[in-house]
This record gives structure tokens, C-alpha cells and sequence, in this order.
């Protein structure tokens, strides 16, 4: 039996992957716990867009969890998760921000990838709905978006059906395990291994339960969806400020705040303001656009910006995976790669070595 705490997109990939590979699962969360990233979050799937330099390491395991997406964009499940393939447009209006995504098409092409440079004229031909202050864009192929909602109802529907079980708790302050017994508000269960990936929460669990803490801290983001009366966009657009995911029904999933707000998890006026006002610059047409609602999560944030996945030192059976900070979606499969790699004591390759707690001496 493996024991998963957090039922975030991180914990429910993982209990589908142990299962697939015949392990028993149980998976706890908190009852009522508010501002879980993965239901605030848009599902864009877009590694190039995200590729910072100096961030190898996140980069080439955001490509390979890429890989993995892609295979399922040729299973027949890809509607019900909203998978789609569609690629991005990374838009700028005025010099500055021209100056901004002639960089990035730069550093991509060190990289070996070579977005197009799209004059006002040619972004305009492709997406005929932005508006005119347009000046330029880059275009990068197949950088595709999932429907995070979809995608957790699919899971949860496939976890129950390989007869996972899910358990909510009113509270989780402290577990205890060691030799395969593990205690979760007293009561006792075997455990080969556990998995902690309860997101931004999972310090206090390992602090209190475990004395382990990682240099990580709550960022709190807010997302919005909208509707036209028409389709308007085909592929995802991304502007200085904020991005936007083209979805079924004329829907359109507005990302993202980023704030230091420790864990307050409501939606905020400023974060409604936010994200309508950068919306305004670049779709001045608001009284067009119905909304539809807003959502506010938590991420976790590593110092060093990659995610923690793998064992601890102090208990090798107690397994982390957590920090996926702005790309948890994206990382989702990656992850549950990695951590079924740990649980069936298969060799971890060095590239994947590299994101364990022990980069932290933990
Ligand atoms: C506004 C926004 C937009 C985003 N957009 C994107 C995007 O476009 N693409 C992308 O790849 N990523 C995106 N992200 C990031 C992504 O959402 C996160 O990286 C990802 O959801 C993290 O998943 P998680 O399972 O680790 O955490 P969470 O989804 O936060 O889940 C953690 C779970 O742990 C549970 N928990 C807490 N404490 C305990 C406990 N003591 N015991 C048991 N369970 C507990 C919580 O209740 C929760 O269910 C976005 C995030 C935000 C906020």
C-alpha cells in the first residue's frame, strides 16, 4: 500500500500511475482546505514560454513531461480532459516589449528551437481578433493547453475506478510512519512508502510530522474565465502582463496574479482589478465579454524555482514531490514518473536525481 497525502493534480497523477502499475492506493486530503493551486490554475502546457535561462534543469523535465502529454493527445480521452493542440502567440505591443520577445526568440534559438518573428500584418492574419495596438509576435508551435477541472474529474473517475481510495479528513497536522506503520489521526495503516504532495502545504505537514522544513513559500495566484459571443482566438495568446486560453463555448481562461499574500486563498478586488485592466489593454472591448467566474490558489515556490521530487534523506520511504510552482500541470506526469520510479526501486536517472531533497541536505 502507498499512502498519498494532497488530492491536487501532483498527488492524483502519482495514485493513477502507482495503480497502473499495481500498486493500492490511499489518498488523503483536508476537508475544506481553500485555494488549491490546480483548481485556481489555466493548464497551459507551453515549455519554451516558460523557459527561463539559467534553468536548464527545469526546462529539459518541463519537455519531457511534454512528451508525455503529447503521447496522450493520440488517446481518445483528449476531449474529456480538454487537451488540445494548439500553439502560442507571445505578443507585444510597443518597442520595449518587442525588444522583450525578440530575447526570448533569441535564447530560444540557443536552445535549438526557432520560433517565427510575426510582424502586426501577420499576427493580425492569424488571430484577426487582437487589437490593433498589436506590433509584433513569435510564434511557437505546439504549445498546447488541458482543462485543469476536466482533467481532475478524469483522474479522480479513473482512480475510483482501479478502486483507489480517496479519504478527507477535517484536519492533518501531524502523521507518523516509520518500519511501514503509519499514523494518521491515531489510526494505524501499512505503508510501504508515502507520497507528500499536498502543494504549498507541504512544509507544516513535514515540519510538524517529520522536523524537515525546504526554503519554500506560499505564492498566491488568481485566474479568470470569460465568455464571447463568438470564437475569438485559436491559439493561446500571451501578452507582457497576463495570457489567455481559447476553450470550448467561446470560454476563455485568463491567467495569472502573482502576489506574496502568505496563504489568504479568497479573490481580492485588486486581483479582479488586475486582470481586467491588463485584459482592457489589449481587448478594449469589455462590455463584449461576460464573466463567468475567478479563482484564487496557492503555489509553492521553491527558493531555487524547481520542484522538490524524490526521497528524504532522514526516511528514504517517505517520498516528496511539491514546489511545481507555476507548472505543476505541465510537470504532472513527469512527476508520476519519477515518484512510481522511487516507490518501485527503480534506478532514478541523474537528470531526475537532480530535483531531489537532497539538493537541500534534507
Ligand atoms: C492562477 C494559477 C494559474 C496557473 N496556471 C498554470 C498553467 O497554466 N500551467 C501549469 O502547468 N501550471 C499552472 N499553475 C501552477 C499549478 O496549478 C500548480 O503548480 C499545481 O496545481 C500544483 O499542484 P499540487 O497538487 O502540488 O498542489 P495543489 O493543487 O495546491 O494541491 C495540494 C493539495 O494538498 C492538500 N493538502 C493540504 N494540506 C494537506 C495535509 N495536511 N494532508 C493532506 N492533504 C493536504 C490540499 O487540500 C490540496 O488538495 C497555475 C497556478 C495558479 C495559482
Amino acid at each position: 500500500m502507498i499512502v498519498i497525502f494532497g488530492s491536487g493534480i501532483i498527488g492524483l497523477f502519482t495514485a493513477l500511475q502507482l495503480l497502473n502499475s499495481g500498486k493500492q492506493i490511499i489518498i488523503f486530503d483536508v476537508k475544506d482546505n481553500k485555494g488549491s493551486a490546480t483548481d485556481a490554475s489555466v493548464g497551459m502546457l507551453a515549455p519554451l514560454i516558460e523557459a527561463k535561462p539559467y534553468e536548464n534543469d527545469l526546462l529539459n523535465l518541463m519537455i519531457d513531461s511534454k512528451k508525455i502529454w503529447d503521447d496522450f493527445l493520440k488517446k481518445n480521452f483528449k476531449d474529456e480532459i480538454g487537451l488540445k493542440k494548439n500553439s502560442s502567440l507571445l505578443v507585444s505591443i510597443n518597442e520595449d516589449e518587442q525588444e522583450s520577445i525578440l530575447f526570448k526568440k533569441k535564447f530560444l534559438e540557443k536552445l535549438g528551437f526557432f520560433p517565427k518573428f510575426l510582424s502586426h500584418n501577420e499576427t493580425l492574419s492569424i488571430e484577426p481578433n487582437l487589437n490593433s495596438n498589436i506590433r509584433s509576435s513569435i510564434f511557437l508551435e505546439n504549445n498546447n493547453q488541458v482543462e485543469p477541472p476536466l482533467l481532475k474529474k478524469f483522474l479522480l473517475d479513473q482512480i475510483k475506478e482501479k478502486k483507489g481510495e480517496l479519504i478527507f479528513l477535517k484536519k492533518i497536522e501531524k502523521i507518523n510512519f516509520s518500519s511501514n506503520n503509519l499514523y494518521v489521526n491515531e489510526r494505524k495503516y501499512f505503508a510501504e512508502k508515502i507520497v507528500i504532495s499536498c502543494g504549498a502545504w507541504s512544509n507544516d505537514l513535514l515540519k510538524e510530522s517529520f522536523n524537515v522544513e525546504f526554503p519554500m513559500r506560499p505564492i498566491k495566484g488568481a485566474s479568470m474565465l470569460i465568455k464571447s459571443k463568438e470564437k475569438l482566438f485559436t491559439n493561446n495568446i500571451w501578452f507582457k502582463n497576463i495570457y489567455l486560453a481559447p476553450r470550448i463555448n467561446n470560454n476563455i481562461a485568463i491567467g495569472a496574479t502573482e502576489d506574496e499574500k502568505g496563504f489568504e486563498s479568497s479573490v481580492m478586488l485588486d486581483e479582479i482589478f488586475f486582470l481586467s485592466s491588463k485584459l482592457w489593454e489589449y481587448m478594449p472591448e469589455l462590455e463584449k465579454l461576460e464573466f463567468k467566474n475567478i479563482k484564487a490558489g496557492i503555489r509553492s515556490n521553491v527558493i531555487d524555482g524547481k520542484p522538490i521530487i524524490g526521497s528524504l534523506k532522514c526516511n528514504k520511504d517517505i517520498l516528496c514531490s511539491f514546489g511545481h510552482y507555476r507548472n505543476g500541470i505541465l510537470l504532472a506526469p513527469i512527476s508520476a514518473e519519477i515518484i512510481s520510479n522511487y516507490v518501485l526501486e527503480k534506478k532514478i536517472s541523474n537528470k531526475h536525481l537532480f530535483f531531489s531533497p537532497k539538493r537541500f541536505n534534507l
